[in-house]
């Protein structure tokens, strides 16, 4: 270990930066931050810092660096431009005993600053020992995607409530409770920015442990959307309930790939429904129910959202009735990972001023009335919509929407075997089948499943210069 790696108390202690540019000025934020006051010795300032001097938020001495300017400090940084100042200040706070650092020049420093992921009061520095910054900054924003943006708003929480638990539990019983804390229904609700539901689960948990030293309360649910199917589309939120599940319940458009990201030890428990079949949404519901109650953490993991077509409201409302805490995680339903992924704008300005997403299952939504997508700028997506192609054809065709009106069909959308088809009302059943596209697939219909990016007419938008650029374009102009 080259460094030892230590939290330094800054409150009301005097810190000098030596230097008044933007360089200086990143350091000086840094040390306000952590409650420091901050001089900065230099003949010019930076706007910025010259803005923070008037304001009297630091002291400016507007003078070439002499050692007499360290007295009293703490901590000194040297951000200057000029080799021979950094050295100078280096070797002066050095003969004082006063930690230093020269920002880039690890060799003149006694102490350097950490790659910081900021979840204030909870704090991860990483450091590369000045072998390679760009690497610790990389773990950096790999850690940063691991911790929840509300971690600090927990661990708040938490220290509100410490004294009042070391009064009411005893030592054992205390590590427990915490323990349960940080990975139980309180948790999940405060990282959900969920204020009073983690009141009601922390009043619980209290509760029990007060009756029952051993613990062992009820368990959570987490109602995750995974996503149309490429793993990165996960949303941080998905990831971090991942990997602390106990349970997984998950749907035929979960992919492999999903649940290789979940907890490794995780029971994995495929819940798909065979179509037409009866009875499953009960038997999802009774497995919810029997894992939650028994302290167990269930992801329910759906494709897309679990709000759209997905019948999470269901399994809500099953929850509800048995005050089963559930965390309801968004997932980028089909329709908005097919758009992006197909380049087809839902509701491009020029093309669209609408979007519906249908069910177009038959027997589904059978009473919904769909003359509105006769205007091609009212964008339709409909959903479960391959194995009934021709019948909502013809259900379209019947409430007037025109044969040639523009549609595609997306199937398997983000996925690596992705496909699109586009045509016309008339002849997409047909096209679908002549590419033999298999399901999960979206039907997609209005002016934008014809939209063409390259087709672009810069005289539309000559402001766009980085568009009227393109070869392309300049061929359009010329
Ligand atoms: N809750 C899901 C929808 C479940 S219904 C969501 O928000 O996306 C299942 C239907 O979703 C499928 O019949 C298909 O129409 C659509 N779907 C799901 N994933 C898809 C994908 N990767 N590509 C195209 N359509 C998809």
């Amino acid at each position: 270990m080259d460094y030892l790696p230590v939290f330094l108390r800054l409150q009301h202690q005097t810190a000098v930066v030596v230097g008044g540019g933007a360089v200086a000025l990143r350091k000086v934020s840094a040390l306000r931050k952590a409650g420091a006051r901050v001089s900065v010795i230099a003949p010019a300032l930076h706007l910025q810092l010259a803005a923070q001097a008037a304001r009297g938020e630091l002291r400016h001495i507007a003078a070439a660096f002499a050692p007499a300017h360290l007295g009293g400090a703490v901590a000194v940084i040297a951000a200057t431009d000029d080799a021979a100042v950094n050295r100078a200040v280096s070797e002066a706070a050095q003969a004082h005993h006063i930690p230093v650092n020269v920002v880039d020049e690890p060799e003149l420093s006694t102490f350097i600053f950490p790659a910081i992921i900021d979840r204030a009061p909870i704090l991860v520095a990483v450091s590369s020992a000045g072998h390679a910054p760009v690497l610790a900054r990389r773990v950096r924003a790999q850690i940063e995607a691991l911790l929840p943006a509300r971690l600090g708003a927990l661990a708040r929480f938490m220290g509100e409530r410490r004294r009042a638990v070391q009064r009411t539990l005893g030592a054992l019983a205390r590590r427990r409770f915490w323990e349960r804390i940080v990975s139980g229904p309180v948790a999940s609700r405060v990282l959900a920015g969920d204020g009073p539901g983690a009141a009601h689960a922390y009043a619980h948990e209290l509760l029990t442990s007060q009756l029952d030293s051993a613990g062992g309360g009820p368990g959570e649910v987490y109602l995750i959307g995974a996503g149309p199917g490429d793993p990165d589309l996960l949303t941080l939120r998905a990831l971090q309930l991942l990997q602390q599940a106990d349970v997984i319940l998950y749907d035929r458009l979960v992919s492999p790939q999903i649940l290789e990201r979940a907890r490794r030890d995780a029971e994995r428990i495929f819940v798909g429904k065979i179509p037409g079949e009866r009875g499953q949404q009960e038997h999802i519901h009774d497995l919810l129910l029997r894992h939650a109650l028994a302290g167990k953490r269930v992801a329910r993991l759906k494709g897309g959202d679990p709000f759209v077509f997905g019948r999470g409201g269901e399994e809500l409302e099953v929850l509800a009735a048995h005050d089963i805490p559930c965390t309801v995680v968004p997932g980028i339903t089909a329709a908005l990972g097919a758009a992006a992924s197909a380049r087809l704008p839902l509701t491009h300005r020029r093309l669209a001023h609408s979007v519906t997403f249908v069910n177009g299952h038959p027997g589904e939504g059978e009473r919904t009335d769909w003359r509105c997508f006769a205007d091609p700028r009212h964008t339709g997506v409909f959903y479960m919509a391959l194995g009934q192609l021709p019948e909502i054809v013809a259900r379209l065709r019947s409430a007037g929407v025109a044969p040639n009106h523009p549609v595609a069909v997306i199937a398997h959308a983000t996925l690596p075997g992705q496909q699109i088809v586009r045509g016309t009302l008339a002849a997409i059943a047909a096209a679908a089948r002549a590419r033999q596209l298999t399901a999960p697939a979206l039907l997609l219909v209005g002016n934008v499943a014809a939209f063409d990016p390259a087709a672009f007419a810069p005289e539309l938008a000559l402001e766009d210069f980085s568009a009227a650029r393109t070869p392309a374009a300049l061929g359009a102009l010329a």
